[in-house]
């Protein structure tokens, strides 16, 4: 049995205890924390959660907490991974690992240090099947090389607060790990563009952007970023190779024919669409910490998205590809 703390119990803070306690056996979570005291209380008496904090810092030190799932808001998840692995904590971070490249190197060092994999970060799409389906036939070599990706991750709308470099570091952040995964790749360059913007982006942010990536081995990715599109969370990814294409598939629903017409539904929200890969995700990684150390994205991972991110951020107004530029790969994450 894996005892658990959870950092952060807003919106996938209750979906992830949710799936610790009632889908994965080997789980339990013993405590929870919130900077909003009254949603950590209202958790843990929905879920019979022993100790309940308002600072992660708490939760980190408590002796009863054995590994720490962060859900608290992006800013604040570097400040809770570095003193959780310090501290020699098995750490999963919900997406992304920390605001700035920087953020993620005091981590990768600090790991190092320990010698042993304690992160795995929130890239759940590695786990969705349609995804592992495009990245099993990729590597099969059965349509030959990948030569370019065209995705899009599009959001229905966006909450007060929202900044243009969100559409990147909280947003795209997931494009920029999915594309160097599938393509077994890193990044070389990058460039961010502000495309004719639509009427739904009167809120001071950019909507929508486009990402240009170009790889290492000279593939080339465009993303489409739009965070109010007014009509769902509508994700899209195609990789073009030598022999064949491979088009993400949406999830599963009935098709209606009617009126003249046919027509499936597309999901609002991240919860929905991502629902198996969520849970596939976090029952991986609590086994496989039982078993030693996590397998999925680590810290490196979440580093490499955020240097890309970084790159993206300055590259916004300058109109040219700015280069990727990486620190020496640890040994621990080859
Ligand atoms: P949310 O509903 O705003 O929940 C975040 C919670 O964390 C809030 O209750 C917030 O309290 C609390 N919090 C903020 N800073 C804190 C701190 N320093 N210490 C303790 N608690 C703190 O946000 P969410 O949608 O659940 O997202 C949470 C994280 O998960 C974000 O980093 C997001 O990017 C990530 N996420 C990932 C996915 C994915 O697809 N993998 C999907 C959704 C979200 P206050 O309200 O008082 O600030």
């Amino acid at each position: 049995m894996l005892k658990i703390g959870v950092i952060g119990c807003g919106a996938i803070g209750k979906e992830h205890i949710r799936r610790l306690m009632h889908l994965i056996p080997e789980a339990q979570v013993v405590a929870c924390a919130d900077y909003f005291y009254e949603a950590a209380q209202k958790t843990a008496e929905l879920y019979g959660i022993t100790h309940v904090f308002k600072t992660g810092e708490e939760l980190i030190d408590c002796p009863e907490v054995e590994a720490i799932v962060i859900t608290s808001s992006d800013a604040s998840h570097a400040q809770y991974v570095l003193p959780a692995v310090k501290a020699g904590k098995q750490v999963f971070c919900e997406k992304p690992l920390a605001q700035s490249a920087a953020d993620c190197e005091e981590i990768i060092r600090e790991e190092v240090k320990h010698g042993q994999r304690l992160v795995q970060v929130g890239f759940m799409r590695r786990y969705d099947p349609g995804y592992a389906e495009m990245k099993r036939i990729i590597d099969s070599g059965e349509l030959g090389e990948p030569l370019m990706i065209h995705a899009c991750h599009r959001n229905v709308s966006q909450g007060e607060g929202f900044q243009t470099e969100m559409g990147i570091t909280n947003v795209a952040i997931h494009e920029l790990d999915i594309c160097r995964w599938l393509l077994n790749d890193e990044y070389k360059n990058a460039q961010v563009l502000k495309v004719k913007q639509s009427a739904l982006s009167n809120k001071g942010y950019d909507n929508p952007q486009i990402v240009l990536l170009e790889t290492m081995n000279g593939s080339r990715i465009d993303v489409e970023v739009q965070v109010a599109d007014g009509y769902g969370y509508d994700i899209q990814c195609q990789v073009v190779c030598e022999k064949g294409t491979l088009n993400l598939p949406d999830p599963a629903s009935v098709v209606k024919r009617s009126c003249a017409s046919s027509s499936f539904p597309i999901m609002t929200d991240w919860a929905q669409r991502f629902i198996s890969a969520y849970d596939i995700e976090l029952k991986d990684w609590v086994l496989n910490v039982l078993n030693g150390a996590p397998k999925g994205p680590s810290a490196w991972d979440g580093y490499a998205a955020c240097v890309a991110a970084d790159v993206l951020n300055q590259s916004r107004g300058t109109e040219q590809f700015l280069p990727v530029s990486m620190m020496d790969k640890p040994e621990l994450y080859k």
